[in-house]
């Protein structure tokens, strides 16, 4: 992955929600590689603890287990932190479905309990949003100044509205007290470590092709989604942490649009597999269409992103044929 640039060069005390989850703990190996001190937090349930193994027991990280849905830690009380992360939540729709309250909790109330805390420290905080604050987009593809159309008590609606209460959160504590806020709206991202079992689009279908399983395509395929690789995403993050002052939403993903059926094909051809595609029932709110605008990235923070789907998805069959010993 590309160097970053950090302004002043200094080394940093972070804070990193959701570090053993996947994005928190491909951030967190960059951040320790960058020579900052670390302090991950993770409730290990839906981050898994294999994904920090290899950096567990590394001089500057250190991992506190807790559920931030209820409460902060004692442990990062006590610190102070040059910069804050909030990506600690359940983020597949199989996911926060079967943790409603957590998700709800961890998105709304330790939202605003890190925004006090960096007020606290004057640590500048980075949250993590979504492209879901978009709902079933009806402008495509979608800028930030796009209001989105959410359905508020559909069954997404315990991460969509959370998400979209932290980013209103961020912005309150911005204007009224001053707190040094960027927002990421994160598109779907794929790479190693997401969990096997997460039930989002890419590692479904690569687990089902590898097995020569069927793979699962819901509804008729013809629903979009636009694809980042772990690395461009996490690369996108720290250049908009350490951007100029913008307080404002911004998204960080690939626009190269696909089709759910087209993936399925893409994935079992690249896994070699004769796996049959079956369709199944479209869970409800399905958004059909995701794609960024990125125009705002590239301009703000000179980003875009640079792997391409088959790399992406080559580089991240490969790591789970390992991971199931196929
Ligand atoms: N999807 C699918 N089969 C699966 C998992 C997901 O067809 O086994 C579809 C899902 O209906 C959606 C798209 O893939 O249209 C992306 O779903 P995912 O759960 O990855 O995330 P979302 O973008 O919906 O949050």
């Amino acid at each position: 992955m590309a160097e970053i640039q950090i302004a002043g060069g200094s080394t940093q005390r972070v804070l990193v929600t959701g570090a053993a989850g996947f994005l928190g703990s491909h951030l967190t190996e960059r951040l320790l590689e960058m020579g900052h001190h670390v302090t991950g937090v993770d409730s290990l349930i839906t981050g898994a603890r294999e994904n920090v193994s290899h950096i567990e027991g590394h001089p500057r990280f250190k991992l506190v287990t807790a559920d931030l849905a209820r409460g902060l830690p004692q442990a990062v009380r006590d610190e102070t932190f040059d910069r804050i992360w909030h990506l600690a939540s359940p983020a597949s729709p199989v996911g926060y479905v079967k943790q409603q309250v957590i998700t709800l909790k961890v998105n709304a109330i330790a939202t605003i309990d890190l925004l006090e805390l960096a007020e606290k420290c004057g640590a500048r905080i980075f949250v993590a949003s979504t492209s879901e604050c978009y709902g079933d987009p009806l402008e495509h593809p979608q800028k930030e100044t796009y209001w989105g159309n959410v359905n508020p008590v559909g069954m997404r609606s315990m991460y969509d509205e959370s998400k979209r209460f932290m980013e209103a959160a961020a912005m309150v504590y911005h204007r009224e007290r001053s707190v040094d806020t960027r927002i990421v709206r994160i598109f779907n991202t794929y790479g190693p470590r997401l969990a096997l079992d997460d039930g989002r689009v890419v590692v479904a279908f690569i687990k089902q092709a590898l097995k020569g399983e069927p793979m699962t395509v819901q509804g008729d395929g013809s629903q979009t989604r636009s694809l980042c690789y772990v690395d461009d995403e996490i690369r996108g993050f720290l250049l908009l942490m350490e951007s100029p002052a913008y307080h404002m939403p911004v998204n960080i993903g690939n626009p190269d649009e696909v089709s759910v059926l087209e993936l399925a094909h893409e994935i079992r051809e690249l896994c070699g597999s004769q796996s049959e595609i079956r369709h199944t029932v479209l869970p409800p709110d399905d958004p059909r269409q995701r794609c960024p605008d990125i125009t705002l990235a590239k301009a703000l923070l000179g980003w875009e992103p640079t792997i391409l789907r088959r790399e992406g998805l080559l580089r991240t069959i490969e790591y789970y044929r390992k991971k199931l010993g196929i």
